[in-house]
């Protein structure tokens, strides 16, 4: 199949390359947009990333151009309009399965790093600073971490604060056994936002999931809890974070997802003037750490990315079916 790959970085190529069977893959850094619909013309099928904007208007291009699949590098599908694929004939299919330790690895990195200050330590000690002010941290045994959405990621996130010794609570219209199982319990979202100490998201974004953490939820929380976020940026209304962390109300933010993070995240922005105000007052803040969706990128999920997305591709081409398909179950 031809195939066109929107926003390829560098490691999409080398991956994507290696795990080839036989597509054509046509390597474009451009992100998919209305504007770039057309340079796929020809293809059989588009390739994508979380960035990329994939409604509508941009799927009924994208079928009159001829493309029947549209393969996902993602597990998250909330960037692209199913139903309208599904009525156009384009096949959806994502990667459901990479490495959940990779995310929940990171979850626990920006947690760590922002309790102790190791960003900021390392850069005093540099400019030879070893003063502590401002680096107390607190022990994370004992504390309550409240887990909402204990699907894959949230599950390996679950059993390594056990590790550290912590209380886990959870959250989820779908309980996970495993977790049950190790006595976790499930409580209301209102319960989990006034006990815990640390609250981290991995739920999918949702229409019932957007803006989850808002001022009405930030109001239930008594902990001044950290919130960290690697999940999508859309479940944080991040002004009603900045308000909650100005008044203590929060005790701090570590994200690797953005509302906005489709006009930053995956570039190199260091010589241009940041418009998003939002996102700059965020970096003002000292209990705030950002990363900028890092969170799956490790050797072993990015290759497996590649390789389920060319097993995508090898079973649109087969007219096969596969569990990696987004159906209109997943949207109805
Ligand atoms: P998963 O499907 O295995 O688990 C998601 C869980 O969320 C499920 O158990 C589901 O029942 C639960 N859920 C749904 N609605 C909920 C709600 N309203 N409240 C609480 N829980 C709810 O998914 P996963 O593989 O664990 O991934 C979780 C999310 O992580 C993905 O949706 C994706 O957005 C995000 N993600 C981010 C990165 C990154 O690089 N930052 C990488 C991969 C995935």
């Amino acid at each position: 199949m031809i195939v066109t790959v929107y926003s390829t970085h560098p490691w999409d190529q080398d991956y994507l390359t290696a795990a080839n069977s036989h597509h054509d893959l046509r390597f474009l850094e451009a992100k998919l947009d209305l504007t770039t619909a057309p340079l796929a013309e020809r293809s059989d099928a588009v390739c994508v990333f979380v960035n990329d904007t994939v409604d509508a208007e941009v799927i009924a291009i994208l079928a009159d151009l001829g493309v029947r699949t549209l393969a996902l590098r993602s597990t998250g599908f909330n960037h692209v309009d199913v139903r309208a694929a599904i009525e156009r004939d384009i096949r959806v299919l994502r990667v459901p399965a990479y490495s959940p330790n990779a995310v929940a690895e990171h979850t626990l990195a920006l947690l760590l790093t922002l309790n102790r200050g190791t960003h900021r330590a390392h850069n005093r000690v540099r400019e030879g600073n070893f003063r502590l002010d401002g680096l107390l941290g607190w022990d994370l045994a004992g504390k309550t971490a409240g887990v909402i959405g204990t699907g894959r990621i949230g599950q390996v996130v679950s059993t390594i604060f056990r590790g550290f010794g912590m209380e886990v609570i959870a959250h989820d219209p779908f309980p996970n056994a495993v977790i049950t199982g190790l006595g976790i319990p499930y409580v209301p979202i209102r319960e989990l936002f006034a006990r815990s100490d640390v609250i981290t998201l991995h739920c999918p974004l949702t229409p019932e999931t957007y803006h989850l953490i808002d001022a009405d939820a930030i109001e239930a929380m008594e902990r001044r809890p950290t919130i960290i976020n690697t999940s999508r940026g859309a479940l944080v209304d991040t002004i009603a974070v900045i308000d909650g962390l100005k008044s203590d109300r929060v005790g701090g933010l570590a994200i690797d997802v953005y509302e906005e993070e489709g006009d930053l995240f995956f570039e190199d922005l260091s010589n241009t003037v940041i418009q998003d105000d939002v996102f700059s007052r965020l970096l003002t803040l000292p209990n705030v750490l950002v990363t900028g969706h890092q969170a799956f990128f490790t050797k072993e999920a990015v290759r497996q990315i590649a390789d389920v997305t060319i097993a995508n591709l090898d079973a649109a081409e087969a007219g096969v079916g596969t569990t990696t398909q987004v159906t209109a179950a997943f949207v109805s």
